[in-house]
């Protein structure tokens, strides 16, 4: 390799540890804001990480940026760069392409608008009136519009979107996948609609909050959450953060009268983090050390929330444990009373309150919206009612008020169309991985019995995690699991569930 490239990577290689350097102060902050900041530092704290976020688009879209780019991928010379330099650029050029498309007063228009809208937003739930908030989701659907079109796609506007959260997914494929896995999911929730109510009451008395936390930290410990390299603190909204190498928290929700807030919150949240603790640490450098896609970030974290911590298997051995901590509450009931109480599966009208079954149409619902109104083929006005038809459709209930329907989620307002598919997503990619585990790991749920996740945990290490964003979406389902991405392990897992919870 000539000096000069050389020289050349070098260059890049700084650009991008500033990068990471404002990433892990901005990172920080936002931790801090969202865990022990007193209230009034908000407005402030809003603002400097605001200062740095431009910092951070300065230097992506930078004439050095560019030039480095464009020298170092210059398609007619092969400089021999390592593949992880390679991807590195690759990566980095996406979003240099992504953002030098929008002009620099439209990205910060839209900026302002969505702080606003996510205001407005708040205030219109609160009212439970879809009309306050409807002016401001249609500009963000306008603005949107401009962006795809900009951007580019090959089928579907709404493609442009997808490209954000779930690279190389489409439409097309989507509407293949959802359309298969309503066919296959709509027969489950009548099946179970029938069947008796499952009852825990027992899961809504009072759970000393203090220890809640002693349980969270020793179940996060045995999964193999390395506390050196993190920490678990209250939050209102828990999220999964990264500060740098060595640093990759965790927040939770406790609530006195509900203990599986702050128990599935926490799972959630650690599968998050054993992924990000788990890349190589030369990805570091190259701002690789990421998810391949936010649904196969999501396929880790739903793999130790539902897969792992709702199975009947990881009860048999720590149910026990469970009730060292209260006693009190739990002293007259079975570990397939409790077991069966935190997958009771119920059509509700709540997303992020929804089981494992009916969760997949509060997304779908949401999906369908959403590509229409790229489209131009809904009106935001026309959304409360599209809405409440859908949910007659898919799950038999209608929301009361727009809080409980249309209003629910913050997703529209920060602008981000186009994400709620890789929740699904995340949950399809889970049930593949694992189905591929039980072949290479047989004894993985009699593991489980015996409470060792270590096993469990090492094969995604070598699997998913190792690579960061290295691979895309699409090479690790096939070369995990030798198949393209295949709704069937998703039916068949529930479908196992639902027999096992309703006999
Ligand atoms: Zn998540």
């Amino acid at each position: 390799m000539s000096n000069l490239v050389q020289e050349k990577i070098d260059a890049y290689k700084k650009l991008l540890q500033k990068i990471i350097a404002y990433e892990e102060a901005i990172n920080l902050m936002d931790w801090d804001l969202k865990t022990v900041a007193p209230k009034h530092s908000i407005e402030a704290r809003s603002e400097t990480i605001g200062v740095l976020s431009s910092e951070v688009f300065k230097i992506s879209t930078s004439k050095e940026m560019e030039e480095l780019l464009t020298f170092l991928l210059s398609s007619d010379k092969d400089y021999n760069l390592e593949p992880i330099v390679r991807r590195s650029l690759e990566e980095q050029k996406k979003e240099f392409d992504r953002y030098k498309r929008i002009p620099a007063d439209k990205h910060q228009e839209f900026v302002v608008l969505t702080t606003k809208a996510n205001n407005i937003w708040e205030e219109a739930k609160d009212a439970a009136d879809f009309k306050l908030f409807q002016p401001y989701l249609q500009q963000v659907v306008q603005m949107l519009q401009e962006f795809t079109e900009l951007w580019g796609y090959k089928e579907h506007p709404y493609d442009a979107l997808l490209e954000m959260y779930e690279p190389g997914m489409t439409v097309k494929q989507l509407d293949i996948i959802f359309q298969g896995l309503k066919e296959a999911l709509i027969p489950l929730v009548q099946e179970v609609a029938e069947k008796k109510a499952i009852i825990g009451d027992f899961l809504r008395l009072d759970y000393d909050l203090s220890k809640q936390k002693e349980l969270n930290e020793f179940l996060v410990d045995q999964m193999g959450y390395d506390f050196q390299a993190g920490r678990l603190d209250p939050t209102v909204h828990p999220f999964q953060t990264t500060i740098n190498r060595g640093d990759k928290r965790i927040t939770t929700k406790y609530v006195h009268n509900d203990l599986t807030v702050s128990l599935f919150s926490t799972l959630h949240e650690a599968g998050h983090a054993i992924y990000e603790q788990s890349m190589d640490s030369q990805l570091d450098e190259w701002l690789l050390a990421e998810g391949a896609s936010m649904g196969i970030h999501e396929s880790q974290s739903l793999f130790w929330e539902n897969i792992v911590g709702r199975s009947s298997e990881y009860w048999d051995y720590y149910y026990q444990k469970l009730i060292s901590y209260f006693p009190e509450q739990l002293k007259t009931v079975t570990k397939d009373e409790f077991y069966r109480a935190i997958n009771a599966m119920k059509a509700s009208f709540i997303r992020i309150e929804a089981d494992e079954l009916t969760y997949h149409f509060h997304i779908i619902l949401r999906y369908e919206l959403e590509k229409e109104l790229i489209a131009g083929n809904i009106q935001v006005k026309d959304l409360p009612k599209a809405w409440n038809d859908k949910m007659k459709e898919y799950l038999g209930v209608v929301p009361e008020n727009d809080a409980q329907g249309v209003l629910q989620d913050m997703h529209w307002s920060d602008g981000s169309l186009g994400y709620f598919p890789s929740y699904s997503l995340g949950y399809l990619y889970a049930a593949q991985f694992t189905h591929q585990m039980g072949k290479e790991l047989p004894e993985w749920k009699e593991q489980i019995k015996k409470g060792n996740l270590i096993s469990i945990k090492e094969w995604y290490n070598e699997k998913i995690h190792r690579h960061g964003r290295c691979k895309t979406t699409n090479e690790l389902v096939k070369e995990v699991t030798g198949e393209e991405l295949n709704p069937d392990y998703l039916t068949a897992y529930l479908k196992e569930k639902i027999n096992q919870l309703y006999q």
